[in-house]
């Protein structure tokens, strides 16, 4: 609430007496309008011609463009797109159409998109995917260089350039913006359409103009008009709040008639911003307007009849190394695992200094398979990490319970002996007090230096210096002097290092 608030402070603040162009969406007024509304009217036509009757479920290509600024700062989690992308799935379920990852662009530096892209659309053409609804997340949403700065503009549609842009703050299951904005790109108006820009005040004054600010004929609350006043659509009641009205029952304007107006504060493309989320919807004749103007030629990129994967993802993977604060070998090449859970295609794979991970998680998208080598993280820290199983169209799942292990100074060579071809130690785990295998095959001869660490990175063993043979070799090391515990066996070579994790029990 206070946070609207203050929203609307800035609104009142920097659109002044003269700016008519913008709403908190950023759509309303001008050129947009007469391209919308002329659209609209069309699928209107349409849908009288050619009524919406039968629908089955269809998969929309979505492109999220995450975008930071110009030195990799400021852009939107993977963790809440994925988020969003699901919260949109349950908004338009109700209309057959669902949404799916056609990719995420998740390596965009430009401070022109980032915060002005009225300046930026020929890099945003160059970077568009043109089989695919285009939704860039920006930091400040700027579809025109007057009228529009952080804290007014939410989100908007461009229908020159066909696409959504939407504030990163805006993104995220508990914000309205995005399913506004796909409205909006299937030809809907807002419900207070002519307001959108100068909302009903008492200034205006009761009973209302008989045509609203922005030149488009009043609604009246008996219908009689609905077809040609408002928002054109007549199973959505007026509406006259541009902006500003922070509750969630408006009872305040009345039409040219003198009938107080009811509009439907919970329908998606009103400026009601903060009812109750999950109540928010289109009515039924704004989907079947949205059908249609995704049956438009125009709109023949989307209908790529591709079906993802659609298998749900009700398992949650479990993180199996490095956890429980142990010690990872080799700092500079971590090889984290997890078990594999039905329908994931993908895991995000987070790791960072704080357990909230914002302090600079390394993030890294694993696909088909379910563990993953980092080779960026620093010796001597401890780390927390977690996963995230998803596929293109299933996003739902949430992050699994953070795990946290450490690293010690022991480098490991990530680039492997060329000569060797496998190399294992049997029986791992091994008992105290007993020897240990190590069996090698080698495709030309060679000498290695055998050195035992523990796993804060101290030397616990040396065996020292042997010669592996061509074809197969074996020695026997003894592990008599050890305590029970994790210990990291290095095999040192003129070409570098390899290791393997043992572990000595009781
Ligand atoms: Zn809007």
């Amino acid at each position: 609430m206070k946070f609207l608030a203050t929203i609307f402070l800035l609104c009142a603040a920097s659109f002044g007496i003269a700016q008519t162009h913008d709403g908190p969406c950023g759509n309303g007024g001008g050129e947009w309008q007469e391209i919308l509304t002329e659209r609209l009217l069309q699928n209107k036509q349409a849908l009288a011609d050619n009524p919406v009757q039968f629908r089955s479920t269809v998969y929309i290509p979505v492109r999220f463009h995450m975008v930071a600024n110009t030195n990799g700062q400021g852009r939107v989690t993977h963790g809440r797109v994925l988020e969003q992308l699901c919260r949109l799935n349950q908004d338009f379920a109700d209309l057959d159409m669902q949404f799916y990852i056609n990719g995420l662009n998740d390596n965009i530096n430009n401070n022109a998109i980032y915060s002005t892209q009225y300046t930026a659309g020929t890099i945003m053409n160059l970077l568009r995917d043109p089989a695919a609804l285009n939704i860039w997340i920006v930091d400040v949403a700027t579809p025109s260089a007057g009228g529009s700065g952080q804290g007014t503009i939410l989100g908007y549609y461009s229908p020159q350039r066909d696409w959504v842009v939407m504030r990163r703050d805006q993104t995220g299951a508990s914000r309205v913006t995005l399913p506004h904005e796909v409205g909006h790109f299937f030809s809907l108006p807002h419900t207070h359409n002519g307001w959108d820009s100068t909302p009903w005040s008492s200034d205006i004054g009761n009973p209302s103009p008989t045509t609203s600010p922005g030149g488009v004929p009043t609604e009246r609350q008996d219908g009689a008009n609905c077809n040609t006043s408002g928002d054109y659509i007549c199973d959505t009641p007026p509406d006259y709040n541009g902006f500003g009205f922070s509750g969630c029952n408006y009872n305040i304007a009345q039409d040219p008639t003198g009938a107080f107006i009811n509009p439907d504060e919970q329908l998606f493309m009103s400026y009601f911003l903060n009812c109750v989320r999950d109540e928010y919807y289109f009515s039924p004749t704004q989907q079947d307007l949205m059908w249609v103007d995704y049956n438009r030629p125009a709109r023949a990129y989307l209908r790529t009849n591709f079906v993802p994967n659609l298998t749900e993802i009700t398992e949650t993977p479990l993180l199996t190394f490095p956890i429980e604060n142990e010690f990872a070998p080799g700092y500079n090449s971590i090889n984290f695992q997890w078990t594999a859970v039905a329908g994931a295609d993908h895991y995000l794979l987070e790791i960072d200094r704080a357990a909230t991970f914002t302090i600079n998680p390394s993030i890294f998208i694993v696909s088909g398979a379910n563990s993953f080598t980092v080779t960026n993280l620093e010796p001597n820290r401890t780390y927390y990490w977690r996963i995230r199983p998803y596929n293109a169209y299933r996003t739902c799942a949430l992050f699994t319970p953070v795990a946290t292990f450490r690293t010690n100074n022991v480098t490991v060579n990530t680039t492997d002996i060329t000569d060797l071809n496998e190399w294992t130690i049997s029986p791992n785990p091994v008992f105290a007090q007993s020897v240990m295998q190590i069996n090698l095959e080698a495709a030309r001869g060679f000498e290695g230096v055998f050195t035992l660490y523990n796993i804060a990175g101290q030397v616990a063993q040396q065996y020292g210096m042997r010669r592996i043979n061509p074809g197969n070799t074996t020695f026997d090391f003894d592990v008599e002097a050890l305590q029970p515990g994790i210990y990291i066996l290095a095999l040192d070579h003129e070409e570098g290092r390899e290791v393997r994790r043992v572990v000595v029990t009781r």
